[in-house]
């Protein structure tokens, strides 16, 4: 049975493919300073696979406990990092410490235990504003802040290695934009404060915690003049790092894009969520947020025909999904507390 190295496992993706690698019949070793999640996501996994899970706690940038954690292990899955877009501006430094430094240790780390297999958790924002549409693969990259930056860095670092390194294994999944749940409803994303991303401020204002959402402009060239993004079940997401896994084999570097192919608007959103869930979410129209891209979606043939993977669940399960991990977890993990 083969192990594999989650980092940053007991976060939102993270914890849902754990899940999902432990039915899988693979084992898994979660390494996680807990900066950004909580163990009772990580005993959540274990109950509802019914498999255990070794936990390390640790940072990615401490080599040598990255080192000895790594020992055993056939590859490496890297969730590990910061994801705030507005905080990498106001904070770079962090971002380029914790995402860019922090995955050269762990990159150290790999190599002094003989690790050369990763999945690496990229994002569509280092395409920044789209020129073309959907966004494939080849789309020029331009980041518009050190969030997205942070990772193109890392894409290419990771090119670098491969370039004079035998042996070593990339597989970089360029995510758009992931929402909802587990259908239990027992896992699911547990933003610090007040949320920035749309599903997490939505299910938080469906249950009274904040009072409406601000729906950031509603000029944009698109059908109803707000915002379009590709939004991911996280569950199907969780499923193509699992074919990637499969792909990755003694010497190959591949890039893809996981979305669903289609986009939908903000008051799309809304009314989906209102509908699916009968629950009114009041919202005002506000300014455009600084930094935000019109339209985002992805083209995923190739993922598609190279991983054989495509995203099965609709906009409607998402909204469910979210919904129902909220209410059944209004405080997030700590409503276990
Ligand atoms: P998350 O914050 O829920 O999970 C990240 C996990 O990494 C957390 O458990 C956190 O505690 C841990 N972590 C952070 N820094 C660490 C460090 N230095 N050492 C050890 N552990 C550390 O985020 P997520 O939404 O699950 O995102 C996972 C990855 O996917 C991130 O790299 C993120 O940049 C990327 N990504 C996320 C999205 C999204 O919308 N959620 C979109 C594109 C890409
Ligand atoms: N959005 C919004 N109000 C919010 C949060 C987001 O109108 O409180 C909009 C945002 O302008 C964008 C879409 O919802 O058009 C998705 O935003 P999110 O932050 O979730 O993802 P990203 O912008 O990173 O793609």
């Amino acid at each position: 049975m083969k192990t594999i190295f989650v980092t940053g496992g007991a976060g939102y993706i993270g914890s849902h493919t754990v899940l999902l690698l432990l039915e899988s019949g693979y084992r898994v070793k979660i390494y996680d300073n807990l900066s950004n999640s909580h163990l009772e996501a990580v005993k959540r996994i274990e109950r509802l696979s019914g498999k255990s899970v070794e936990f390390i706690e640790g940072d990615i940038r401490d080599t040598d406990r990255v080192a000895n954690a790594l020992q055993g292990s056939s590859a490496v899955i890297h969730f590990a990092g910061v994801k705030a877009v507005g905080e990498s501006v106001s904070n770079p430094l962090k971002y380029y410490d914790n995402n860019v430094l922090g995955t050269i240790e762990l990159l150290k780390a790999m190599k002094q235990s003989e690790v050369k297999k990763m999945i690496f958790s990229s994002s569509a924002s280092i395409y920044g504003n789209p020129q073309y549409l959907p966004i494939d693969e080849q789309h020029p990259i331009n980041p518009t802040n050190p969030y997205g930056r942070s990772k193109f860095m890392l894409e290419q670092i990771l090119r670098d290695i491969y370039d004079t390194n035998r042996g070593y294994s990339f597989g970089i999944l360029r995510y758009f934009n992931p929402i909802g749940a587990h259908p239990s409803g027992e896992i699911g994303e547990d933003p610090q404060g007040i949320p920035n991303n749309l599903l997490p401020f939505i299910t938080q204002v469906a249950s009274g915690k904040l009072d409406k959402l601000r729906v950031f402009g509603n000029d944009y060239d698109t059908p109803d003049g707000t915002g379009v993004r590709d939004y991911i079940h996280v569950m199907d997401l969780a499923e193509g790092h699992l074919r990637m896994l499969e792909k990755l084999d003694d010497n190959s570097f591949d890039i893809y894009n996981l979305g669903t192919g289609r986009g939908y608007s903000v008051l799309q959103i809304i009314k989906t969520f209102e509908k699916v869930n009968g629950i009114n979410i009041p919202y005002e129209i506000v300014s455009r947020r600084a930094g935000d891209v019109p339209v985002s979606y992805a083209d995923v043939s190739k993922a598609q025909k190279e991983l054989g993977w495509r995203a099965k669940r609709g906009l409607e399960d998402m909204c469910k999904d979210a919904w129902r991990w909220q209410l059944k977890n209004p405080k997030g993990y700590r409503s276990s507390m």
